[in-house]
């Protein structure tokens, strides 16, 4: 009642284009959902994102992002509305439309057991109220069999990344991240799950830390974008 009330006052509208949808969790219109830039990485034998897989202490499994991340571009509101206007709910949304073509586009996709969403450090956390990681791992779940887990947690806070090249942003994050209850992952195929891969830095240590600690069968990279 309160939703069909509310959907009167102020109807559901595509995040990219502003036109009238049925319901928000379609979060675009079909014309904008058809032409998303998509990344296609799971179909790309070679990417960067693998290359920074190929240094785990497990082979890779699936890379994949939904699309490729342009500042200018109306499709950015997908992944900065979701975490700058508060509505962490839009990256669970666009996860589940995403784990849907996955699953249907990537035989590998059925295959990952357990799903590691990016750490934020509890301070930051304390800040933003949320971590819009934990909304896209969630929002895959909804859609395979696999399950959200919370092995990878931020050991200490780190200065912004912004306006820092690959190798600073790595000497930044260096140590900040660590595996919890290794054992619970050994022999699975396990996903690192982000909202946007930018330089990789945040991957790359997200991987040592898992490497130092566990054995899985694989470790895939799942985001909702890459830039
Ligand atoms: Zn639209």
């Amino acid at each position: 009642m309160l939703r069909r009330l509310l959907s009167f006052v102020a109807p559901p509208r595509c995040i990219v284009c502003g036109a009238a949808i049925d319901s928000p969790s379609q979060l675009l219109c079909l014309p904008c959902l058809g032409a998303l830039p998509r990344a296609m990485l799971h179909r790309m034998p070679s990417n960067p994102v693998r290359d920074i897989l190929d240094n785990a202490v497990a082979p890779p499994l699936l890379t994949a992002a939904w699309m490729n991340y342009r500042h200018d571009s109306p499709y950015a509101h997908i992944v900065r509305k979701a975490k700058y206007s508060s509505r962490p709910s839009l990256s669970r949304y666009a996860a589940r439309l995403f784990a849907t073509e996955l699953a249907a586009d990537s035989p590998e996709f059925a295959d990952i057991d357990v799903l590691l969403p990016v750490p934020m450090h509890w301070r930051k956390n304390l800040g933003r109220g949320f971590n819009q990681a934990e909304f896209v791992a969630k929002g895959i779940a909804d859609v395979g069999r696999s399950a959200v887990a919370d092995n990878l947690i931020a050991v200490r806070p780190h200065a912004t990344q912004t306006h820092r090249s690959r190798s600073e942003r790595l000497q930044n994050l260096s140590g900040t991240m660590k595996l919890i209850a290794p054992h619970e992952l050994e022999g699975l195929n396990i996903a690192i799950v982000d909202d946007v891969i930018t330089t990789g830095a945040t991957l790359t240590e997200c991987v040592a830390a898992i490497s130092a600690a566990a054995r899985p069968a694989s470790i895939s990279a799942i985001s909702l974008a890459i830039r």
